[in-house]
Formats: structure tokens, sequence, C-alpha cells
């Protein structure tokens, strides 16, 4: 065919280096850059004809597979009948009937579904929302945010200043607002956490929180009952709890949303990532009803001055609505608990393992670290690895020395050993 002919015969590489500046990418030396021309299910498939498992469901986005047919074909039918309208003074049926399905799965009662298009958006919405809360409100002290040590969640100015003080924002270090930072509870601190926040309390706006898995800090995982315990105690304080799902949404923890498994529900929610089932940019920010009367005032000046050209985008909204179709099917719903089950045995398997340590899991998602190498993201080591495995047809991105995985859920028996047995085949060549 003619088309594969010509992707073959230009040099892609070349061409990628003349024009594109890669995310988080130092671009000098820069490690060797694939193209990828197509994927399937599981699979990413390179120009050369080498096929890669997608073990990181490309940054943890991809939930059915690549290429669905099911949702590929309702974007087509939608992008024939409304691909994008303005979203201010009109309305579309994708929005509505998304956001009346996503009130129906959330974790508690939400009344309202503000659109935006990534996961950065969602959270800098969500940031918005809860001080200009207070300010419609008439409280004028109530501005601080408390945010965990080691948090991600984004990369514009808000929702870089609510993350982890780290490479990622050095040279923005003096621009970024103030943020209370506490660490992640453990049965040594929480005590200390709780005088943090009496102490604070009512300078405090809100709480933003990755429920239970600090993604991008390195896929760390923290005790539900002890967060359940400071959730308490930041309720008590009438903090609002703001819970960052972009990453744990959509069954990666082995339910819905990793909210679920804390007694204590935020007030808001962000998703994205998974949303769409990794198809199409969307994000989405779920309040309570009390933070949405707040907005509704007859003072112009209580409104909530926020938007995005391509908030509520319709083919993004259809392709989200296909994606939950499957994602509530029975057949995604036990693969998700094969997913989780056999996540969880390989886990055990690895717990006595001299060269690595602190093995976790929860749901889909697997981590540990190596004894080498710094913890660290501009560790050397995570390259190393990642180029390891693409030699052996999986793709991996460790974060520093934390090795994970998170497959979509439509992986098969197969793939999924072929994942394990190239990380057996890491322990031996990079820990000792
Ligand atoms: C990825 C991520 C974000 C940012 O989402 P983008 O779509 O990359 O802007 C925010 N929060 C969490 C928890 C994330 O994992």
């Amino acid at each position: 065919m003619q088309t594969v002919d010509y992707i073959c015969l230009m040099d892609l590489l070349q061409r990628d280096e003349k024009v594109i500046w890669h995310p988080f990418t130092q671009q000098k030396n820069r490690a060797p850059i694939i193209p990828i021309v197509s994927g399937k299910g599981s699979l990413l498939f390179d120009n050369k004809g080498n096929q890669y498992i997608d073990a990181i469901s490309s940054w943890w986005v991809t939930l059915h597979g690549h290429a669905h047919p099911y949702i590929a074909e309702k974007i087509y039918q939608q992008a024939l009948t409304l691909e994008q309208v303005i979203f201010a003074g009109f309305t579309h049926e994708p929005a509505i009937a998304l956001a009346e399905r996503l009130l129906t799965i959330l974790p508690a009662d939400y009344s309202k579904i503000f659109y935006s298009d990534n996961g950065s958006t969602s959270t800098e919405v969500a940031i918005k929302m809860a001080i200009q809360y207070w300010w419609n409100k008439g409280n004028r002290q109530r501005k601080k945010i408390l945010a965990f040590n080691n948090s991600y969640h984004g990369d514009t100015f808000g929702a870089m200043s609510v993350s982890d003080r780290s490479v990622f924002t050095l040279a923005f270090q003096d621009l970024l607002f103030e943020v209370i930072f506490i660490d992640t509870p453990t049965q040594e601190n929480i005590s200390e956490l709780k005088s943090i926040i009496h102490k604070e309390g009512n300078n405090i706006a809100a709480f933003i929180y990755e429920p239970l898995v600090q993604g991008a800090g390195g896929m760390k995982m923290y005790n539900p009952y002890l967060m359940n315990e400071l959730l308490n105690t930041v309720k008590e304080a009438s903090i609002i709890c703001i819970a960052d799902e972009v990453m744990t949404g959509f069954g990666r923890t082995g339910k819905f949303f990793a909210s679920a498994y804390l007694n204590k529900k935020p007030d808001i929610i962000c998703m994205s990532k998974g949303l769409t089932g990794g198809t199409m940019a969307l994000g989405a920010t779920a309040c309570t009803n009390d933070i949405y009367m707040a907005y509704v005032e007859d003072d112009a000046m209580k409104t909530f001055f926020h938007g995005h050209s391509f908030t509520a985008n319709p083919i993004a909204c259809t392709a989200a609505m296909a994606s939950l179709d499957l994602l509530e099917d029975p057949a995604c719903i036990s693969q998700i608990d094969w997913l989780s089950k056999s996540i969880n045995e390989f886990a055990h398997s690895l717990n006595n393992h001299p060269g690595i340590k602190n093995v976790r899991c929860l749901g889909t998602i697997l981590a540990f670290e190596l004894n080498q190498g710094k913890d660290e993201y501009l560790n050397t080591i995570s390259k190393k690895i990642t180029q390891f495995c693409l030699e052996n047809g999986i793709y991996l991105r460790p974060l520093g020395n934390s090795i994970y995985i998170m497959p979509p859920y439509c992986i098969n028996n197969a793939e999924l050993c072929s994942i394990f047995e190239v990380i057996h085949k890491i322990l031996t060549k990079f820990s000792n």
C-alpha cells in the first residue's frame, strides 16, 4: 500500500528532530525515539514492524486498548454530526448524557460537572472553584491550599503550585503560590498532621490529594485507614476536599474510583486520562451542590469565570460515553478483577526478592523500587531499563528507580506473562 511505503521511505526521525519538541525530554542527546504507526489492543507497532506491549497504558490513559473499533466508530459518527460548538450559550446531548452518567457512577453525591480538556485543567478548575467558593461566601481568610509532599497534579501554574517541589518545578519555585505541604499519613506522623490542620485550618481553602496512589511521585501508595482519619480532621475543619482521580479513576485501583475505598468522600473530584478510555483529550471536575450554590448569585462577580475553547468537545464526550459502555460491560469488570488478581499474585511472588523493596499493588497497578539507583526522576537507570524492555518487546517507563506497570484492561494472559518475564529479567540484569 502506498501510505505504508511512504512511512517507511521517509526518515521520520530526521523530520521529527527538525520540528518537534517532546514533553519531559532533554532534547540534547535524547534517547532513541520510536515512530509508532499503529496500535491494536495492548500492542503498539513501530515503522519497522516491531511490536511493543504497552505496559503503562501510554501514560495511564488507555483502558480498552489502542484503536478500539467500538470507540472509533462512535467518534466517527459524532464527527459527522457535530464536531465542536462553543459551550457558553450552547449545549449538546453528548455533554449532558456524559454528565448524567458520571454523576451516577461517582462515589458520592455530586450535582454538577464542569468540563475542560486535560488533567491539569481539571485540577486548575478544582483549585479555582474551591478558592472562589470562600471568596463568594465573603470569607477572605481561607486562601491556602493543603497538599501532600511528593504529589503531582499537573504542569500548568496552579497545578504545579500544589504539586511537590521537585526538578519539575525548580525554575519556577519563586513564582508558585504558597502551599502547606504535609506527608502522606503514617502511624508515626498522623497526630502531627492533625495538629497542623487544627492550627492552620481556618486559613485553608482546600486540600488536594491523589487518593491512595501518588502517580508521578513514583506510584507511592498509602494507608486508607489513616487517610480516613486525616480526611475526618480535614472535614471537621471545613476544608474543601479535592480528590485528584485523574490517574486513579475509571477502574485502575480495582474500583471505579479510588475514593470508593475511603469513608470520607471528597467535595470535588478531578477526572481525565481514562475518562475517554484514552482516546481523546477531556477533563471533568465534579462538585457537590454546596459548592455549586455558592456561585448561583445575583452578583455577577460571583460567576465562575473559567472555560476553554474545547470545553465539553462533543467528540471527546462521545468517546467517554463509548468508553463507559465498555467499562460497565461485565466482561470488562471481570477482566479488571482478573488483572488485579494476577498482579496481586505476581506482587507476592516478588516480595522476598533481595534486589528490590516496597513491592506494592492496588487493583491493576503494581510498583516496586530497585535497591540500586536513586529514587529520583533524573535517575539514568530508568532510561536503561526502558531501552532494555523495548528490546524485549515491552514498553515500560520507570519513574526514577520505581518500576511500575499499569496495563490496559484488555491485556491477555500471554501478554501479561511477557511483562512479568521482562520484570524478572530486569531484576537479574539491574538489581544486586
Ligand atoms: C497526569 C496527571 C495530571 C495531569 O494531567 P494532564 O492531562 O497530563 O495535564 C494531574 N493529576 C494526576 C494525578 C495525574 O496523574
